[in-house]
Order: structure tokens, then sequence, then C-alpha cells
């Protein structure tokens, strides 16, 4: 019981202080309370994985055929049937397996942070380290790690609906409470699994594992969605379907067979087989390989991917919508203009180096600044704008190894740097002019406010001993301002000193310049701050009737690959739509320089957007290209009406109040630096640098494992369809068996398994970003894929027809005619893997030996080819012969045709679209 004592005797209780615990008690704890985690459910054994392996249906046709086998006699037969059903078992188990560690690694990368103090300094560590005794810093959009007490708090409010449903956001308080408070009332306790809707707080952890008083612990985040895929549903249902089509043809042939006089044993032999080489199987294991693998080169290209489904949506994105700040911008924010007292002043320095002139100028930008002029440090009205952009200020700068470094929010930091320039040190304004409350910013309000005690009597630069500073959004703080700081006084506002001042705004902005408007309001003594932190008195009532004290113009320079990765995207038919907090002139002026901005396009502000109705939005959303002024809210409006007009839409999102936005879109995208948990919660997809050029390398692997799925099954249908098509025929036609039942389990082991895994790395073709997005609702299997199967499948079929003529004419044996016909099947897939890197470009454009692993899959293949026609025991295995040299020849020959054919095919296809280029 925790609720219901004074602070300092929570801290007593739990042997812990303000400045946290040491790390040889953290150690202690660690081993005393075990790790701040749930019980993970067992994991299935890898001996369980091997085994469920062996439970498909076809795997348990393949077992009973080799005991009947055994039971009429041939022993060859049955253990040959179970030797190619282990190595199919073995080959799935270690698809499976490497799937299964690819998205392993994804959790371990997607687990939980918390902020804690140690030692008396600020530290993230993994949640799952948390102990009893931590100090605990929370702030909007954490998720909360385990219960703990309320120590300290700025307006702190929880939601709680992940435990008690309410989804109204509650104000908690450090106080203690009377005992008999029930469990949901206790305001002063925070629980594991729910999280913070505003402001911020301390608190000392109570209880941490499987003791936390209610439900689910922070892993969420750790968890994967792991839903089969749509395209594994439709493989699933193109399988059933292709495997009752070909039991129908094959007992229709078998019985046929028995009536023309071959042995029942070998037709049922024979059919078991066929019906395994039809049916591709194992393919949804080779697909989710795919996934996996390509899952895991993502993680290199800096985006986790949190829905293994998502990973197709990737692929057919229409219109990535994105923020600003700090994905297409660096987030390195630099003040160079100031508007104060009238006047405009250029700010010379570069970076977060706290060196640097204020210059009154003549000149105009891109002069030299000789005739501009020193503003002295001491400027009042100066003094004034920056003490209040040092102290309405979260970050801190602090130097390190003889470099700057910042910590918070760049913009804060910008100007904390330009604060220092003056002389106006933050770490010491804080010390002198204390904190005693605030109103935290939000996307919503645009603005923060801070109320300061200017201690000893009247303060340094305004006469009363407490003071509140805002900074925010132009047009918000402009509007809760009625007076000005002019010449070191203040005067009334007038409505021509309003419109002078918007007009710096748009000045500033149009040079792309963030721009932020600092006023303060001087409070009489009798004023409780804390009554407006605690939410008595209304935010809008101390946000008001403020003292204008300047504008303050801060540089962000754009990330230099966003530029690059923007045109990508339109290369690729992919739109890119800018929406952010920031101002209108700004956005456009930096959507412009990107290349988001076109002539026609339109920018719409959060309030235009507002005035609109549905149908009138709808109208126009497709030519919005910018969203400035926006609140989390519009996004959802905006991601609502593109999906109505049947766009595959990412959005990208960062603050809690993005997370309905992410969860509509079919991409959710959340940032991995600067994101709150609840957002990544509601992702699909983390970006790990913050960047928008790796959402563009997301959407290229996301294609590409699309594109190598569709190869290589399209590369199976073709075998399959090959192989069925020869034994049709030539039972029908010539009543010989052109393959044994054994060889045609080889046969499909050998192109079901290697080849498959070594296209699902096939790495992307130069065309995969210049093709329009893929249409959602096209099927894995289309006309194409289905015309392809059927063109190479007959032409491997027509092959073996040549062969099976050659050798009649010649009176070659039958175990010679289906050895050779079995090597043919084998050699033609082995070519034929090589058509399926790329359904366009020549394999000798793409670089003959560019996919290694489909290098060494054909060798290995080649070399047990090798070994099952020349190794006497694997002769008797397979009822195989020797070959001789011109026999060899010959069905190279053949085989090599299925290379030729699709190469021609290439060839032909590329000259249409380029002569079609030409005519349009
Ligand atoms: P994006 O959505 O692209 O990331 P953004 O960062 O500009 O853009 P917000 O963080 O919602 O979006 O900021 C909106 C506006 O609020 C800014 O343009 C600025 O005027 C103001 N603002 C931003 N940060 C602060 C802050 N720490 N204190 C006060 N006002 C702020």
């Amino acid at each position: 019981m925790y609720y219901d004592q004074e602070i300092s005797s929570v801290f007593e209780k739990l042997r812990t202080s303000e400045k946290g615990l040491d790390s040889r008690e953290v150690e202690k704890r660690l081993e005393e309370y075990g790790k701040n985690e749930l019980k993970e459910k067992e994991k299935v054994p890898i001996f369980r994985l091997l085994l469920s392996q062996f439970k498909s249906i076809l795997i348990a046709i393949l077992i009973i055929a080799s005991i009947v086998s055994a039971i009429l006699g041939e022993a060859i037969d049955a253990v040959v049937i179970l030797f190619t059903v282990f190595l199919a078992g073995i080959l799935g188990f270690v698809q499976e397996y490497r799937a299964e560690k690819a998205i392993e690694l994804l959790k371990s990368l997607t687990s939980p942070e918390a902020v804690v103090i140690r030692n008396g300094a600020e530290k993230k560590i993994p949640s799952t380290e948390l102990v009893p005794g931590d100090i605990l810093l929370l702030q909007t959009g954490d998720r909360i790690p385990a219960d703990a007490r309320l120590i300290k708090e700025y307006n702190i409010k929880v939601d709680e609906s992940s435990l008690t449903g309410e989804s109204v956001p509650v104000q908690k308080t450090p106080d203690a409470l009377p005992a008999d408070t029930p469990e949901a009332d206790r305001k002063n306790m925070v629980y594991a699994g729910t999280a913070v809707a505003y402001g911020r707080g301390k608190a000392v952890v109570t209880t941490t594992g499987m003791k936390t008083s209610f439900g689910e612990l922070a892993g969420l985040l750790g968890t994967i969605e792991r839903s089969r895929t749509p395209l594994q549903e439709s493989l699933d249902k193109f399988g059933r379907w292709i495997g009752a089509a070909t039991l129908v043809i094959v007992a229709f042939v078998a019985v046929l067979g028995v009536f023309s006089g071959f042995p029942p044993i070998d037709m049922f032999l024979w059919g078991v087989a066929l019906a395994v080489a039809a049916i591709p199987e194992a393919l949804p294991a080779v697909v989710t390989v795919g996934l996996g693998l390509g899952v895991r080169r993502m993680v290199k290209r800096h985006a986790l991917i949190r829905k293994l489904p998502s990973v197709e949506t990737l692929g057919a994105t229409d219109i990535i919508c994105t923020d600003k700040t700090g994905t297409l911008t660096q987030n390195k924010m630099t003040v160079e203009g100031i508007y104060v007292n009238g006047t405009v002043l250029k700010v010379t320095g570069v970076g977060y180096n706290p060196e640097g002139k204020f210059l009154k100028g003549s000149s105009e930008k891109g002069d030299s600044e000789k005739g501009d002029s020193e503003v002295p440090e001491d400027d009042k009205n100066l003094r004034v704008l920056l003490l209040g952009a040092a102290l309405c200020n979260d970050s801190n700068l602090y130097k390190e190894e003889d470099r700057w470094k910042i910590t918070g929010d760049p913009t804060e930091a910008a100007l904390v740097v330009a604060a220092a320039k003056a002389g106006l040190e933050k770490s010491e304004l804080d010390q002198k002019y204390p904190r005693l409350a605030e109103i935290p910013f939000s996307s919503e309000s645009k603005r923060m406010t801070t109320f300061n005690k200017l201690e000893d009597g009247p303060g340094d630069f305004l006469d009363s001993e407490l003071v509140a500073f805002s900074k925010g959004a132009p047009e918000v703080i402009l509007g809760s301002c009625t007076k000005i700081l002019l010449n070191g006084e203040i005067k009334d506002l007038t409505p021509e000193q309003k419109q002078e001042i918007s007009e710096q705004v748009k000045e500033l902005a149009n040079q792309a310049l963030r721009v932020m408007a600092l006023s303060f309001r001087p409070f009489d003594e009798g004023f409780s701050p804390e009554k407006v932190s605690s939410g008595e008195i209304p935010a809008e009532k101390v946000e008001e009737d403020m003292v204008f004290s300047g504008l303050i113009g801060m540089r962000d320079p754009p990330r230099e690959e966003a530029k690059a990765a923007i045109k990508t995207c339109e290369d690729a038919g992919i739109k890119t739509v800018m929406i952010t907090g920031d101002h209108k002139v700004t956005a456009a002026a930096i959507a412009r320089e990107l290349g988001i901005l076109k002539e026609n396009d339109l920018t719409l502000t959060g309030s235009e957007l507002d005035s609109l109705d549905e149908s009138e939005f709808e109208a126009r959303v497709e030519k919005v290209s910018v969203y400035a002024r926006v609140y989390p809210a519009h996004k959802l409006r905006v991601v609502k009406a593109l999906k109505k007009k049947g766009y595959v839409v990412a959005m990208t999102g960062d603050g809690v109040n993005d997370a309905p936005a992410l969860k509509a879109a079919d991409m959710g995208i959340a940032m991995g630096i600067t994101g709150t948990d609840v957002s990544k919660e509601a992702s699909s997809m983390i970006l790990t640098d913050d960047n928008f050029a790796s959402i563009v390398s997301a959407v290229e692997e996301g294609r590409n494992i699309f594109k190598n799925i569709k190869n290589f099954i399209t590369y199976g249908l073709t075998a399959h369809i090959g192989e069925v098509l020869i034994v049709l025929i030539v039972i029908l036609g010539w009543q010989i068996l052109p393959l044994l039942a054994v060889q045609i389990l080889w046969i499909n082991l050998i192109t079901d398994g290697l080849p498959p895994m070594a296209l699902s790395v096939e790495p992307p073709d130069r065309g995969l970003m210049k093709q329009k997005p893929r249409n959602v609702e096209e099927g894995l299997i289309t006309r194409r894929e289905i015309v392809a199967g059927l063109g190479l499948g007959g032409l491997i079929a027509s092959q073996a027809l040549i062969l099976l003529v050659w050798s009649l004419d010649n009176g070659f044996s039958i175990s010679k005619l289906q050895t050779m016909v079995f090597t043919l099947v084998v050699f033609s897939e082995m070519f034929n893997a090589f058509n399926w890197r790329s359904d366009k470009y020549s394999v000798f454009s793409l670089g003959l030996f560019t996919n290694k692993a489909l290098v060494y899959a054909v060798l290995t293949t080649v070399v047990l080819q090798l070994m099952v026609v020349y190794v006497p025991f694997l002769q008797f295995a397979f009822r195989t012969v020797p070959l001789s040299l011109s026999e060899w020849g010959v069905i190279l020959a053949l085989a090599s045709t299925t290379l030729i054919s699709m190469e021609i095919i290439k060839y032909l296809n590329s000259r249409k679209s380029a002569d079609q280029k030409e005519y349009v």
C-alpha cells in the first residue's frame, strides 16, 4: 500500500530517494524481484517445430504410400519415399526456423524503454530492467512500464482505458489518499499498461513484473503481429484449388492406367507422386521465408515491420503522407532571424555553438554584413524576448568533448542557443528564476507557458515577482496578446502593429524559417500558479491579456536525401504529401524546395480543412500536396478521404494523438527516435532513423519482396505443370511411364527447395521504382502467371516428348528413357530458375552471377543429379542408368531452350514497350 502514505514514507519504505537507486542496489533488486516482464508463454520447442512439418495431409499420404509399398514387398520404393518425406520435412523446418529468427530479431528491436533517475542522473533503460524504488520520468505518449506512485506532476493525465475501458484520461496528483480509496480512484498511482495522455510527471516504481496490479505490462511494443498475410491466404486457396483439380485428373489417369495393363501398385505410387508433384505444397512456407528475410533486410534500411501482412501493403503504396519536421528536414534548428522592438535582427553563428551576434541591418539577404550594426546584449527588449525563450523551455545545452550538444526538442534547443549568444545561460536562469508551474506544449494548443518566480523582489528586467512566459505558433500567441513591449515599456497593441507583426511572420516564413512568437505576462503576488497546473484555473484564463515580446525565426534544413527520395517516389507513381503543424508559408517554401509542391498543387491549412464538408474536401483531396497548421485529428480526415478514393495510404506520426490516423492508414509509420510509445504501438512499421528516405527504401523492399514471391511461384507453377503434362501425354499416347514415382518426388524436392529460396533474395531490379504501384485488388496469380506457367510447362513437356521420340527411334531401354526424361526435367528447371530472377530483364543484363545464392543452389542440384545418375547405390534407389556424352549433349541442348525462349520473349516485350513509348 503506497497510495495512503506521504511521499517521504513511500521513499522510506522502498528505500530510495529522489536521486534514485545506485547501480549496486539496482542489481540486488533485479536479483530479488526479477525482471519487469510478464512470463512469456512457453516458446515452441525446436523438436515440436520439426514435428509439425510432418503433419500435412500430403506427407501423410506419402507415408501411407511408403507403408503400402513395404507391404507389397517394394522395399526400395518404401525407403526412398520415406527419405524424401524426411528431406522435405527438414527443408520446411529450416525455412520456418529462419523466418522465426527474423521475426524474433524484430521483437528484440522494438522492445520498450523507460527514462529513470539513477545515481542522481537521467538514464534511458530497457523497461524490463526497472525495479521497485526506481524513479521514473513520464511524459506525454509514454506507455507506463510498471506500477508507480506519483511524486511530482505537471498536469499529468493518464489514459487508463486499457484497464478500465474508460476513454477520458484521468488527472493524477501526488497527494496521499485515505486508506479506503478504491483501486480505480487512487489518483496518486499510475499503473503498468496505461499511457500518459498529457503532461509530465515523476513517479517512484512500487511494483514490477507479474505482481503489477492490473493486466498487461508494457510488453505490447515487443509483440509482432503474425496473422497470416493476404498473400499466404490466397496462396493457400490457390494450392487447394490446384490440389483438387489434380487429384481428379490423377485419379482418372491412374484408373485408365490400370485398365491399360499397368500394375495397380505402380499406378498407385505414381498417382501419389504426381499429386505431390502437382500441389505447390512447399510454397506457403517459402513465402514466409521470403517475407521474413525481406523484413530482415528492411531492418538494415532503418525500417522495422511490426505487422507481417503490411509488407505486402507497403509495395502497393500509392500515397505517402509524411510529417515535415525531422522526417523531411534534419530537425537541427538554428535561429537566423528575430523581430523585436519593431526591427528585424539577423543572428549569426553555426549549429549549437552559442557564439554569434545579433545584427541590425541595412543589408538585404545576400549582401555583406558590413552595413550591419551589432545590437548590444543588454538591449532590454531583446533580453526579455530571449529570457522567455530560455525559461519557457525544456531543453538543455551542454558541452561534451569540445562539442556542443543538446537534450530535448531541437526547436527549443535553438532558442536556448540563441539566448546563450546574448549571455543568457539557461542553466543559470533556471536557478535564478525557478519554474513554479507550467502548461505544457501540445500539438493542439501549439503553445507552451511557464510561470517563473523572479527572485528577490522586482525581477531583473520586469517589475514583477511572478511572470508567465509563453511561446508558440505566432497566430496563437498574437491572439492572446493585448499589449506589446516597445522600447522597454509595455504599451497597448494596436491593430496596425498586429498587422505589421503578421507581415513579419510571413516575411520570415517565406525564407523557409519556422517562426515562433513569444509573450509574457506579469502577475500579482496573490496569484497562485499551482492552481493552473492542477487545472483549477483553466489555461485560457492565464494565457490571455499578454504582452507580445517578439518573433524568432529558425532554419531547419531539408535532409539531403529527401529530395532524391521524393523524386524516386514520383518516378514510382507514388505521391508525397506533407502534413505539418508548421505555418503554411514555411511549409509551402520547404515543400517547393523539396519538389513536393508543384505548380497546380494546393496547400490547405487545418482551419481551411475544417471549413470544407466531406464532399467538398473529397473533390480536392487529390490535388492537395501540403497540409499546414493541422491538428492530429486532421490527419485522420485526410487518411479517410484518400482511402475512400481507393488509394493505398501510408501515414507517418509520432504523437499520442496521431494513433487513430496511424491505425486508419493502410500503413501506419511511427518515428523510432522522436515517436511516443503510443504511436509506435498503433503503427505497422517503425522508422529507426525518422527519415523519409527510409520509407521509400522500405517501399522498394516491399515491392521487391512481392515481385520475388510472384516470380518464384510462377517458377514453381511451371515445374508442376511441366511434370503433369509429360506424364499425362506420354501415358495416354504411348502407354509408357516416363517418370517413376520416386523420380517425381525427387524433382519436386529439388525444384521446390533451393531455387525458390534463392529467388527470394533476388535484389530489386532497376525498373522496380519506375513502375506504377501494384493494384491491391490484383491477386498473386493473374492471367500472366498462368499463361507463363502453361507456356513454359508446355515447353518442358515438348522437350521430353522430343527426347522420347529420339529414344524410341534408337531403341533405348525404358530405364534409360526414364533417366533421360528425369534429368532433362531437373536441368530444364535449373535453366528456368534463371528465367525467374526477373520477368522483364534478360538474365545476362542482370549479370549471370549476381544472385550468388541461385548459383550455389543450381550447382548443388547439378551435383546431386550427377550423383543420382552415377552413384551405384543411388542408381539402385532411383532406378537410373549412366548416360553417354551424346545423351548429355541432347539433354542439355533441349533443356537450354527453356532459357533461350524466355530470353526471346523478354526481348520482344522490351521492344514492344519501347515502341509504345516512342509512338505514344
Ligand atoms: P510536423 O508535424 O511536421 O512534425 P511541427 O513539428 O511543426 O511539424 P508541431 O510539433 O505540432 O508540428 O508544432 C506546431 C507548431 O507549434 C509549430 O509550428 C510551432 O509554432 C509550435 N511549437 C512547436 N514546438 C513548440 C514548443 N516546444 N513550444 C511552443 N510552441 C511550439
